[in-house]
Order: C-alpha cells, then structure tokens, then sequence
C-alpha cells in the first residue's frame, strides 16, 4: 500500500497565511456587508463568475453538464441542477484538482485518526451522515476554509452576540467545547479539530454525543467551557440540566446548528444558561450558508453563498411560500465546485428585510425535525436519548443510510430498514443499539427488527429517522 499523501500536522508557514488570509477576507467581507445590498450582490457576482469560469475549465463534469450552453458564463437560472448522487458517482470528474481519487480518498477516511487533518497536506476533508439517503464525501480547499473561519469572525460583530458576556468569557480562558457525533469524518468535528491542530493556543474540547447524559454533564462541569457548541437538541437537554442544578456553568454564548431550532427552543436554552444562543445554518456542502440574528431570523451569507428556494419543478418559489427544496451555490470553494446543488432543505424567504437591519437575504428553515426519545429506566427513572446520538450508534455499526429508529413504548424501541438493507444491516444495528441503551442505564429496554420500511409520517409527510411515543 502506498503512503497517504497527508500531512499530520499543517506547516507552521501555512498556518500563518491561512490565518492572515481568513483575517483579511472578514474584513472584506465586513466593509462590503457595511456599504449595503448593492455592493453584497456585486460580490457574489464576480465570485460566481470566477466559480463558474473554474469549474467548466477543471471539473470535467461540469463540463460535460455545460457543454450545450453558450461559451462564457451562463446565467445562474440557466444551469442544470445537481444532486448528491450525481456528484458522488462522478467523484473524480467533479473535482477540480485532476489528482484528487475517490479510492485515494475513501483510504484517508477510512483512518479515523486524522479526522481534521489535512489530505494531500492541502484540503480538508469531511463526510456527511447520509441518514436521508446517500452518504457524501466533500473536499474543502484552503480559500473555502478562509472562508468559513471569515464567517465566523464576522458573526462575532454581529447582533446575536451583542448580549454576550466578554469578561466571563475571558474569565474561564475562552474554553470552548463541543458536543458532537466524533466517531467519523463528520464536518462539525473535522472543522473543530482542524481549528484546534491550526490554533493550538486555543483551549477546545470535544464531547461525543454518545456518552450518557450524567457523563457529558460531568465533563463540562469539569471542564468549565465559556462557549458551547452542539445539536439544538443536545442544548435542549443540557438547558434542562442546568436547571436541574446538575450542570452549573457559566457560558457566554452558545452556539447551535445541524438541525431546526425553534424559537421555544431556543429562549428555553437562553433562559436557563442566562446567555445568547447563536443560530447556524450550514451544511456539508457549504458550512456557513447562514445564521440567526436577534429576531429569530436566518441570514444568508450572500456574498459566499446562493440560496434558491424553489418549488418541486426548480422554478422559483416567492418570499413568504415555504418551498419545496433549495439550491445551493457555494462561492468558497474551488476544488469541489457545488453549483445549483439540491440541499433538500425546505425554506421559506421573508418578504420584506428584517428588523435587525442586515442587508442580506432572510429565511426560515424547515430541516431535520427527529424527535428526543425518552424511556424509562427498570427504576423509573427517565432517559432522554437525541436523535443524532441513536442515528450515529446505527449507522456507525452497520453502515446503513435508510432507517428509522421507532418508539414503541417507554420501555421499547424498534428498527426499520429498507429491504434491500435489512438483511445485512439488522444484525450489527440491533447489537449497537443494545449496548449503546445498556450504557446508558437502561437494560430493560427492548429493542426489535420491524420489518417494516422506514415510513413518512402521515400529518406532514416528513420522513424521521427518529420517532419517539409521544408523536404517535
Ligand atoms: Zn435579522
């Protein structure tokens, strides 16, 4: 076997000039957000201009795609749409760097020790989770990565952390912790951990998911985190223990995303930790798309991405209309270009321009709404168990992306698979999941094969991979 063509950790001269270039393009992006709309849409003209004059010279996929339109640059409105499936399956034509393989790699993932690390000593790479159909593998170059760390710095001006409590922050020596599926190449902790490897004067701390709730709680008690990152979910549960009086930390800013927050939700984890929740929408194909203001709105980062709400044709959806899905553009990227891709969200644009003042684009998401599972312990005791921490147990074990996990009572818990999975999947899937309960206290609990498919529910149309009792 060959080598792997990756670096362990990233050159100190790299490190340096990535951290400039992340700096120089916040306050870019700074200054062009201040001079208004007008000067947000010429931006995210000239990048798309260049991502497309990029991808139809390098992505031989693209190419092919492209080939009946007019030389040039076409217009956004006239590019075919994209899937998962279609880019996966033509993984090295899609890629913009010709040395790039699926197999070469498929080898660097299969090493979950270098999760964060850099492939070919240049790019990052992640993997999405693929519960909602095909697993994808994306490559990330070092502009995207700017970017993205760009974003962020941006997001610290902005109104949601006005209410955030510097001093404390500095006070608990900027911790910050995350709480995360850590098990595989997931984007949420490849992007932490890179941070982490690029920053290593920063104090961060990763959590799984998976641990039992008592355990998780422990650690950030010993860890005393400023900052906090995880699922929605996740900060629902840890807002309870909270206050319950078992978690007692002093946060500065919480952060959210990877699934819906509502706005319940997210004034029950503002109340009960005492500080700001921040809202982010991003994806693997683009990990800032956007993030909540103070009113509960969710803003575009239009200069860095393209968001089209549009209807189950691609024709555009108007403001105010929950759309069918969306197309996403991701203007940061270069190696792996996603243009006009269908991200699957449904969304629905605002009408006018929010309250806060921000001059870009607002939407309301509808994304991934799996149910918090509580069962009952043998000494009554409730457990409450979050989706991703049961998805990530099946997944990991067996390797399978169509599932459903169903609750059948307070003491039991069943598995569906697609039958083309079922077979091989049952077996591995039930054993994690025993275990996985067994850990977490709760023996009793049954766990059994439905043999039925995965099933959308019948009020909304939604399929779960998550459903819990109360919702049936
Ligand atoms: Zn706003």
């Amino acid at each position: 076997m060959e080598p792997l063509p990756f670096a362990r950790l990233a050159d100190p001269l790299q490190m340096a000039a990535a951290q400039w270039s992340a700096a120089t393009l916040a306050a870019q992006t700074l200054l062009t957000r201040g001079l208004g709309a007008a000067a947000i849409a010429a931006t995210q003209r000239q990048r798309y201009d260049t991502l497309v004059a990029h991808a139809r010279l390098h992505s031989p996929f693209y190419r092919r795609r492209w080939r009946r339109l007019p030389a040039g640059v076409p217009a956004l409105v006239d590019l075919p749409v994209v899937t998962k499936q279609e880019l996966m399956a033509a993984f090295d034509d899609w890629c913009t760097d010709r040395a790039i393989d699926a197999r070469n790699v498929a080898q660097f993932l299969g090493a979950r020790a270098h999760i964060g690390e850099r492939y070919r000593g240049r790019y990052v790479v992640w993997t999405s989770s693929g519960t909602t159909g095909t697993p994808g593998v994306f490559v990330q170059d070092e502009a995207a990565l700017a970017a993205y760390d760009a974003l962020v710095s941006v997001q610290l001006t902005g109104s949601a952390f006005a209410e955030c409590d510097w001093p404390a922050a500095l006070a608990q020596g900027g911790r910050a912790a995350l709480v995360t599926a850590d098990c595989d190449h997931f984007a949420s902790i490849a992007s932490w951990r890179r941070v982490a490897h690029g920053k290593p004067w920063l104090d961060m701390r990763s959590f799984a998911v998976t641990l039992p709730l008592p355990d998780i709680v422990a650690g950030l008690n010993a860890y005393r985190p400023a900052f906090i990152a995880s699922y929605p979910t996740v900060l629902a549960l840890l807002a309870d223990e909270q206050a319950a009086g078992r978690l007692h930390l002093r946060p500065a800013a919480l952060w959210a995303g990877g699934e819906v927050l509502s706005r319940a939700t997210h004034d029950a984890i503002e109340n009960a930790f005492g500080c700001p929740v921040i809202n982010e929408y991003g994806a693997s194909e683009c990990l800032t798309i956007g993030y909540g203001c103070r009113e509960g709105s969710l803003h575009v980062n239009s200069d860095w991405a393209i968001v089209e709400p549009v209807d189950r044709d691609h024709r555009p959806t108007p403001p105010g209309e929950l759309s069918h899905t969306v197309l996403l553009t991701n203007l940061a990227n270069r190696v792996q270009p996603i243009v006009r891709y269908d991200l699957g969200d449904r969304v629905r644009a605002a009408t006018g321009r929010c309250a806060c003042g921000s001059p870009l684009p607002a939407i309301q998401v509808e994304g991934r709404c799996d149910d918090v599972v509580a069962l009952t312990a043998r000494d009554g005791t409730i457990v409450r168990l979050v989706p991703l921490a049961l998805t990530t147990v099946v997944e990991e074990a067996a390797d399978v992306h169509r599932f459903q996990i169903v609750q059948r009572a307070a003491d039991c818990l069943a598995l569906r698979f697609g039958a083309a999975d079922r077979a091989r999947a049952a077996g591995p899937a039930l054993r994690a999941l025993r275990a996985y309960l067994d850990r977490q206290g709760l023996r009793n609990v049954a766990v059994l094969l439905d043999e039925r498919n995965p099933r959308p529910d019948p009020r909304d149309g939604k399929l779960r991979c998550v459903v819990a009792l109360a919702r049936r």
